[in-house]
Order: C-alpha cells, then structure tokens, then sequence
C-alpha cells in the first residue's frame, strides 16, 4: 500500500511546533523513519543568547549516490487563533483541503518526501541503489543559528557527503510545478546613524541638527539603483525599514539619528563588496556636511544560484511529467536554508504553493500534496534507475 502524505502531513500539523520549540514534530518522523529502515539522529544544538534547538538526521543506505530531502518542522506563530476557519494546530480537512500552521511551510513538503521515499523503497526492496536521507531542523523561521548551519557542520564532521539536496520549500506562485527555485537573493542589515549636536530648536545656529543629514544621506541610497540585475538575479534592492530619533521634546533639536535598512543582492555583489558602494554613495553625498556611519549587521546570508546541469534536468523533467508544467527556474523571494547547503552540494527548492505561507488560515489542497509526493517519487525512481 502507499505511503499516505495526508496522514502524516495531519500528524505533524497537529505538532504545535512553533520555533524554537520541537512540538512532537521530530518525534513522528523519527518513528515513521525508523520504521523504515532509516538510522535516525536527534541532535540538539545550542549556542549562548540563542535557545536550544532539535533536529534530526535520518539516512538510508551507506554509498553514494546520496540524495537529501532538507527542510524544517517549525513553524511561524498563528497569531490571533481566533481568526482561523479552523484552529491552527487541528489540522482540519474540508472540501478537499488541509488546513494548519506549516501545511505549506512546510510540514507538507516533508510529509511528501516521507511518502515518496517510504514508496520508493517498498519497491526497490527496502533499500536505494544509494542513499536517501533527511535533513529536518527546527530552527528555520528563527534566527537560524542551531539549525541546518550547525546540522551541516555535524554531518561533515561525521564524514557524511550529499550528491544533491531537494529542499521542499513552498517554491510554487500559483500551481504545483510552476516553480523551482535555483537560487537565492543574499540579505544585509545596517543602520545608518547620523551624529549631530543637540540644541534649543530656535537657536539652530548654536546645534547641529542631525535629521538634514540623515533626511539626505537616505535620498542618495535610495536615487541610484545598485546594479540592474544579472543573468540569473533581478536588480539588488535596498529599503529602508525604520526611522529612529525618538525625540518627544517639541523644541529641541536632537543629537542623533538612525534609520535602518535592508538589502536583498544579487550575485553582483559581495558583502564586502556591497558595503563598500553604500559607504562610497553615502561618502560622496554627506560631504563635509554630515557625520554619519553606518553600523552593518553580521549577516550569513549571501546569494548563490545552483549551476545547471544533469540534476536540474531531472527535476524539470520530472515535474514536467506528473504535472505537464514546464517550471520557471527562480531566484526571487526571501532566504532559505539552501543558503548554507549550497556550500555541501547542488541544492534546488521544490515543494507545495506558497500563497497562504505565515497566513491566518495556512492550508493546501490535499491534491497538491498526491502531486508533489508522485513528483518526489519520480524523482527518486530517475535518480537511483
Ligand atoms: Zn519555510
């Protein structure tokens, strides 16, 4: 009989596994994989001001080739419950769809490359021409400091090595194999202070007032575009997010002022590089006028595209199989974790639909996840044929 993805996307959307807490989601894959036949890992990671998170390594077979299925069982906050159809963690199913926190993002994903990978195996006499495994963390939708990064760095350290890696994000706009993702935008933090002297606000002769230049210093990062895309990227595009003084006093001129921002790069740029174009822009606009620096955060999050190739084809082709769609190969949209894979092994993101992702009222057809198990499935049969 086939493994069920409704049966056990319904068991781990009944998890309430919002980060960093693990919510019994680990646990049922754990037993679904052990029963298997999967040497399954519960590992925990921690790190001071961060808080402990599990995970969980699962594989099947001892050569190569060795394909992963990575994702994560957390899940964003529901919110105000009361403003979902159906409560987020019950997991409802009506007229055809299932309802919950995670249906697409993505304990969906997960429950189908369970079923997928359990079918294949019933088949090919319980064991791949290879291995298969499972890279499932807990800290994805969080700061991402005890998750995939750390698990990555366990599994190398145990000498494990990935041929390819499908990551079941909720890569499709609209349709299951619409989309696949190839690539990722990279993202910068920093915050833009502008250091002036503080003053009675009818004398302004005697102050500096640190909003003119804060006020111009923004215009000319925001007047010029970055660069205007690349072969695999659209243009790199900076924002700013929050304008900071705090000044609750009518007459005074305030001393300080802040703005941060956020850019979302292409493989035009480096960190190192990117930084250095927003200080020489914001350089050549402050003059002699202004007293500025900016303050970057430490980001790990820098772009990377996955190279085509023979792995790519198979994906395409097995989408294009099951769903009669030829997907649009993608970079666009947030980061993911295929940000720290991609230095282990090629990585595409492939999985449900992603319009109700972090919504009140998060759900996927149940016919979505019978596709995305039989693509899944297609592709293990190609990748061990
Ligand atoms: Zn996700």
């Amino acid at each position: 009989m086939a493994a069920d993805p409704l049966a056990l996307a319904t068991e781990l959307l009944r998890c309430p596994s919002v980060t960093p807490a693990e919510g019994g989601a680990l646990a049922v894959l754990e037993r679904v994989l052990k029963g298997a036949g999967f040497a399954v890992h519960r590992l925990t990671f921690a790190e001071a001001g961060s808080a402990p998170i599990e995970n969980l390594y699962a594989r099947i077979g001892t050569t190569s080739p060795h394909i992963t299925f990575a994702g994560h069982t957390d899940v964003v906050p529901p919110g105000d419950e009361a403003t979902w159809r159906h409560p987020p963690f019950a997991a409802a199913l009506e007229g055809g769809t299932l309802y919950g926190r995670g249906a697409v993002d993505m304990k969906g994903a997960i429950a189908c490359a369970v079923a997928a990978s359990l079918d294949h195996l019933a088949t090919a006499g319980g064991k791949p021409k290879g291995s298969i495994s499972f890279l499932i963390t807990g800290d994805e939708e969080g700061v991402a400091v005890n998750g995939t990064v750390k698990l990555m760095q366990w599994a190398k350290e145990r000498g494990e090595t990935f041929d390819h890696c499908l990551l079941g994000e909720p890569s499709n706009a609209a349709e299951v194999g619409d989309t696949i993702k190839v690539g990722r935008r990279g993202s910068l933090n920093g915050t833009l202070v502008v250091t002036g002297k503080q003053g009675h606000v009818a004398y302004p002769e005697r102050a500096e007032n640190p909003v003119r230049g804060l006020v111009s210093l923004m215009s000319a990062l925001m007047a010029e575009p970055l660069d205007h895309g690349s072969a695999n990227f659209g243009p790199s595009n900076l924002e700013f997010t929050s304008i900071d003084i705090g000044n609750t006093t009518v007459n005074l001129i305030p001393g300080e002022a802040r703005a941060r921002f956020n850019i979302r790069f292409n493989d035009c740029h480096s960190q190192v590089s990117l930084r250095m174009l927003i200080e020489t822009r914001a350089r050549a606009a402050a003059g002699d006028s202004a007293r500025w620096h900016i303050d970057w955060q430490p980001s790990n999050a820098d772009s990377f595209v996955t190279s085509p190739g023979a792995f790519l084809d198979l994906v395409v082709s097995a989408i294009k199989d099951i769903t009669g769609r030829a997907p649009t190969l993608s970079t666009t949209g947030g980061t993911s974790d295929a940000r720290f894979i991609k230095n282990y092994c090629p990585v595409l993101e492939f999985g449900l639909v992603g319009q109700t992702m972090h919504q009140v009222d998060e759900r996927t057809p149940v016919a979505d996840l019978t596709t995305l198990t039989t693509v899944y499935r297609r592709i293990l049969d190609r990748y061990f044929a």
